[in-house]
């Protein structure tokens, strides 16, 4: 099977497995517990925030860890929220853990204000300045869109906050970035960044939230006060320990350098029949969109499933729902947002499995053409 639904998930690297066993079956210890043994699982956690700090290119801040960033971004925006004549500001384009949180504020009668994609599919900046002001109390916006690979400009999100919104926090839904495109939160100069690991070949269900100190939020969970107080519940000490060893496998730079030829290679197949629609948005070349005019995204999917190759169609939350809010916004027709499927890779594949599916792309959108006649 030729798996191109990588920004759905990734397969988990087998030494993560084995990390994951280890602190499963081994080391068990709850590292809230008073032994030596919990005191030595609760240090091995430290090292692990210490690493995802280094590998965010933090020079100071805190790592709570999550379920996921469902959660990390539920805690980053929930948490932030304070009474007082604040308004919030997010992007039409943002993943539904973050939109439908924003939904949900709005619903609460909190002030909330949608900003528009352009058609590279970033969020427009005149929108956005007319947005901002001294009471914007946080604006959170993606790195890099599940959805289209288009990167948001976040030096210059922040540039502009600080020109109009000084006060405000930024947070940054970093899920399909981490890992994957070469970026440090202090270049950025963000509060808030949010991960996940199963996006990068560790376990799901875990994944944390950046935070510049550790007053920027509130719990939105109240229990025994683990992670500062700010999610409580026993921590997911194996899937936490096996992030770590995702973290320490992945070399963002060589990756990207083999999934930028890995999408070449693949269009380069995909190109031989003309009919399909490549929309590259120049972003992360981990992600792109296909269109194929005249067959819908979903038969596409299931007819390439019976080939042996898996595509996405859109955020697999979102996935089964019709349409795409995102396209949309971009400024699609439903023709071709109905006709489209998601392609992304990961760094461990081959140029050859990659030129493989391209092809049976082509022969397989050629079939559907003809049996439509
Ligand atoms: N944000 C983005 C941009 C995502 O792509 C995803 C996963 N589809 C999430 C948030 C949610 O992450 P998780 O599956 O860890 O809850």
């Amino acid at each position: 099977m030729i798996f191109l639904d990588n920004a759905g998930t990734t397969r988990m690297f087998e030494e993560c497995v084995k990390t994951y066993s280890h602190y499963a079956c081994e080391e068990f210890y709850n590292p809230s517990a008073v032994s030596r043994k919990s005191a030595h699982v609760y240090s091995a956690l430290d090292e692990v925030r210490r690493v995802v700090l280094r590998k965010l290119g933090a020079v100071k801040g805190n790592i709570i860890f999550t379920g996921g960033a469902t959660e990390s971004n539920n805690l980053a925006i929930k948490g932030a929220v304070r009474n007082g004549d604040y308004e919030y500001i997010f992007s039409n384009g943002e993943h539904p853990s973050v939109y439908n949180v924003a939904k949900s504020l709005l619903l609460a009668g909190r002030k909330v204000k949608f900003v528009g994609l352009n058609e590279k599919g970033t969020v427009n900046f005149d929108e956005l300045k007319e947005a901002l002001s001294e009471k914007t109390r946080l604006i959170s916006l993606m790195l890099v869109s599940n959805e289209t690979g288009a990167i948001n400009d976040i030096k210059k999100v922040v540039a502009l906050k600080n020109e109009l919104a000084p006060k405000a926090l930024v947070h940054v839904d970093a899920v399909q970035g981490f890992m994957k495109i070469p970026f440090s939160v202090e270049d950025l100069g963000v509060d808030m960044v949010s991960f996940s690991a199963h996006k990068f070949h560790g376990p799901k269900g875990v994944g944390g939230l950046y935070l510049k100190s550790l007053t920027l939020v509130k719990n939105i969970v109240d229990g025994g006060g683990q992670e500062y107080g700010l999610r409580s519940g026993t921590e997911n000490v194996p899937a936490i320990m096996a992030l770590k060893t995702a973290l320490e496998k992945i070399d963002v730079k060589e990756n990207l350098k083999n999934v930028t030829k890995l999408k070449e290679v693949f269009n380069k197949a995909v190109r031989a029949d003309e009919r399909i629609k490549i929309l590259d948005f120049h972003g992360s070349p981990y992600i792109e969109v296909l269109v194929f005019p005249g067959v819908k995204g979903e038969t596409m999917l299931h007819a390439l499933e019976e080939k042996g190759v898996i595509v996405g169609l859109g955020s697999a939350c979102s996935a089964k729902k019709a349409g795409n809010r995102i396209l949309e916004n971009i400024g699609y027709n439903k023709e071709d947002i109905l006709s489209s499927c998601r392609i992304s890779f990961n760094a461990y594949m081959t140029e050859s499995e990659v030129r493989e599916a391209g092809e049976k792309i082509v022969e397989t959108y050629g079939k559907m053409l003809q049996k439509l006649k």
